[in-house]
């Protein structure tokens, strides 16, 4: 078949961005190599309601639960808990979710190509995807967009992997004694080095997952479920319902466009780098990616036209993806101890209202430029040594 766009996978950026290509009269083919779109999906299913607000997307019947609140669980076991009292994001059924969005992609026009794979292009003047599974074998195409996830055939196809990062995740759903309006947030080496671990309440069941840069993620949780000393006092493993492993992508490792080629949502690495959610930062880029595409095939989409969407990005998210880079770097390199200091520090009163004051649950750089704006009198509390530790993944990306 033919299409103007060619977008690869029927997640929320892809369906997200052919929506957009669809009703600007573009012809949208949408691949998806499941029998249905959203399932399977390994997510936590947290999006911020500002954030989908802001993408004109309206609370549906997907939404499972309302956060108001935060619990954080230093290495010391001492949990802190944070709330402005208002709900500050949903709790989502992704398979609903996702289905949503596909719907509205196919009634603004686009067609969805179900339980059909991308397994190769050929790129060039007319690019062609390759397909296996479903009714076409390929689709002859303009501009092709990959919105594969986080290993996406269209950014290695395109050469557009070379230097990509990822986070590894392991998630369950399965009975647990939380509360239905918190999440709670689990930091450790012993159990989730370089990330954290969280339970989070999605209507009868609760999500407990787990990221990592380091070894098995799945393993790790399972240990983490069997053997936290508060964690485990709230979890029913014998009740586990279902487990996935996933990745997610660093933001900035990858290059978003080539000629005739977009990356979006996961697949151009398109996530808060301090917690990796993706869906509202994917589904703002794909928003981008959609303007700057509708330009580019006005004439030929070449990357000189395309580069206009990295540098929409760039202004949109550049600096929340730079500040939020380099504070995960120092996060990542943080021990146990350090972690609990930092921690004390979250129990100050001045400090907890100026983190609620600047909080914001999909542009966490507003929070990291306040805090770096009252740095000094708050390093002074961390101590020399520790300053001189991190400051360096401070400066350089
Ligand atoms: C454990 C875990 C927890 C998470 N929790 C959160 C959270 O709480 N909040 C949040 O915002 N984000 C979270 N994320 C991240 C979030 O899930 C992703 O950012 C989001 O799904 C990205 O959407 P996407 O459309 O880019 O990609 P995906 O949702 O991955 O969709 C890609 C689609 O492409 C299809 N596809 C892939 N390859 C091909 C191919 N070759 N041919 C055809 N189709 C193909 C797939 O089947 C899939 O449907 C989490 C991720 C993990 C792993």
């Amino acid at each position: 078949m033919r299409a103007d766009v060619a977008v690869v996978g029927g997640g929320p950026a892809g369906c997200f961005v052919g929506e957009a290509l669809a009703k600007r009269g573009f012809e949208v083919a949408i691949v998806e190599e499941h029998a249905e779109v959203g399932n399977p999906a390994c997510c936590a299913g947290i999006v911020g309601v500002d954030g989908l607000q802001e993408l004109k997307i309206k609370p549906g019947k997907w939404v499972l639960g309302k956060l108001r609140r935060a619990v954080f669980y230093p290495p010391s076991n001492e949990p802190i808990e944070l709330t402005r009292g208002k709900v500050e994001a949903f709790v989502i059924d992704r398979a609903t979710f996702d289905r949503e969005l596909a719907r509205k992609a196919a009634k603004a026009g686009a067609t969805l190509l179900m339980r059909t794979r991308c397994v190769g292009l050929k790129l060039g003047r007319e690019p062609v995807v390759r397909l296996k599974g479903g009714g076409e074998t390929e689709v002859r195409t303009r501009l092709v967009i990959g919105a594969d996830g986080p290993a996406s055939i269209v950014a290695r196809e395109a050469g557009l992997l070379k230097t990509a990062r990822y986070l590894k995740c392991a998630q369950l759903e399965t009975i647990a004694e939380v509360r239905a309006d918190a999440t709670e947030l689990y930091f450790g080496s012993s159990f989730a080095p370089s990330f954290f671990a969280w339970l989070t309440p999605a209507g009868d069941l609760c999500r407990v997952g787990l990221g990592t840069s380091q070894g098995d993620a799945l393993g790790k949780l399972l240990s983490f479920v069997g053997t936290h000393p508060a964690a485990s006092t709230k979890i029913q493993p014998s009740k586990i319902l279902n487990l996935c492993v996933g990745l997610i992508p660093e933001p900035l490792t990858k290059k978003i466009y080539a000629d005739r080629v977009m990356l979006v949502g996961d697949a151009a690495g398109h996530v808060k780098p301090l917690t990796r959610g993706g869906i509202y930062v994917g589904l703002s880029c794909a928003r981008l990616a959609a303007e700057v595409a509708a330009d580019a095939l006005g004439g030929e989409p070449t990357a000189k036209k395309l580069r206009a969407y990295e540098q929409a990005v760039t202004k949109r998210f550049g600096r929340e993806f730079e500040l939020g880079t380099r504070a995960c770097r120092i996060f990542e390199r943080m021990t146990d101890g350090d972690l609990n200091s930092i921690f004390e520090l979250l129990k100050r009163e001045d400090v907890q209202t100026l983190v609620l004051k600047h909080f914001d649950f999909d542009n966490h750089d507003k929070l990291l430029r306040a805090l770096l704006s009252k740095a000094p009198g708050l390093l002074r509390s961390l101590g020399m040594k520790r300053i001189l530790k991190y400051s360096r993944y401070l400066l350089k990306p």
